[in-house]
This record gives C-alpha cells, sequence and structure tokens, in this order.
C-alpha cells in the first residue's frame, strides 16, 4: 500500500484544524497509521525543503515551519500521493481549488519583505519525495 508524509504546519495547529484536515485525508480513503507532534529544528528543514533552500522565500519559511508545534503524519492507501495532493490543493491558498484544504482553511499573510504562505499543509509530491520524507521524519 503506497505511502505519503503529511505534515500539519504551525498555523493548522495553532488555529486548531488538525481534526478537520485528518477527516479531509480520510474520507479520500487514507488511513493515518503513524502520528507525531514535535517542534521541527532548522536542520531537519533544510532537508526537507533541500529543493528550497537557495530560494529567497527559505528563511521565512524555515521560520514560519520551526515557529510553533507541527504534526507529522503518515497515510496510507491507494495512490496515497496524488490522492493527498489533490485534497490539499495548489501551494498559494488564494488559487487552491474549491473543497480542497488550503482553499478551505488557508489564507495569506503579507508583512513587508518578510511574506509567508500560511497553507496549513505539506503533502509530498512524488512517491520519491514521500519515501525520503518518511525516513527524515519518522527515521
Ligand atoms: P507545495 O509542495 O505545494 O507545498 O509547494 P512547494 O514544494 O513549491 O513549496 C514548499 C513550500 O514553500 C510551500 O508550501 C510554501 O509554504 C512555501 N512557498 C513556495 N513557494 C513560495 C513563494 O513563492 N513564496 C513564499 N512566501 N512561500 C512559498
Ligand atoms: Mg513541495
Amino acid at each position: 500500500m503506497e505511502k505519503t508524509l503529511i505534515i500539519l504546519k504551525p498555523d493548522a495547529v495553532a488555529k486548531g484544524l488538525e481534526n478537520d484536515i485528518v477527516q479531509k485525508y480520510e474520507k479520500a480513503g487514507l488511513r493515518m497509521i503513524r502520528r507525531e507532534e514535535l517542534v521541527a529544528t532548522a536542520a531537519t528543514l533544510k532537508q526537507h525543503y533541500s529543493a528550497h533552500v537557495q530560494k529567497g522565500f527559505y528563511p521565512s519559511l524555515e521560520k514560519f515551519m520551526s515557529s510553533g508545534k507541527i504534526v507529522a503524519i503518515i497515510f496510507e492507501g491507494n495512490n496515497a500521493v496524488a490522492t493527498a495532493r489533490k485534497v490539499t490543493g495548489s501551494t498559494d491558498p488564494m488559487k487552491a481549488e474549491k473543497g480542497t484544504i488550503r482553499n478551505e482553511f488557508g489564507d495569506m499573510k503579507l508583512a513587508d519583505d518578510d511574506r509567508i504562505m500560511k497553507n496549513l499543509v505539506h503533502a509530498s509530491a512524488t512517491k520519491e519525495e514521500a519515501e525520503k520524507e518518511i525516513k527524515l521524519w519518522f527515521g
């Protein structure tokens, strides 16, 4: 059975959206098999976001992702990676499709040059990414 990694980002945890978000994935046929609450370190985030570490937004992303408690979850199911991405919605909550998590619960905070995209969840984009991320967050 395929597995994927979801992270409830600090905004989702702070808003108390964990149950609502988990239900969205469960209604799409996915099953939660592992769950871990933690505060992410800069070192782990640099590995998790290795594709983005050189980008201009990375410092604010790292600051945001380590600003509070997160919840890492492994979901399992048929086409778990693609299914979870569909339920999650586009990266920018303003552009996320209706009914997706990022559309229903997301918002956008713009503060001068400290632009933070508060899009509630991370979802692995490919099977390879899911395998790498599950190893990183769950060992
Ligand atoms: P995702 O797979 O949909 O989460 O999107 P990406 O892998 O492209 O980006 C990873 C994360 O970096 C996103 O979820 C956002 O939190 C953040 N991010 C991506 N692009 C931007 C951007 O243009 N500006 C800002 N501020 N954050 C971004
Ligand atoms: Mg991504």
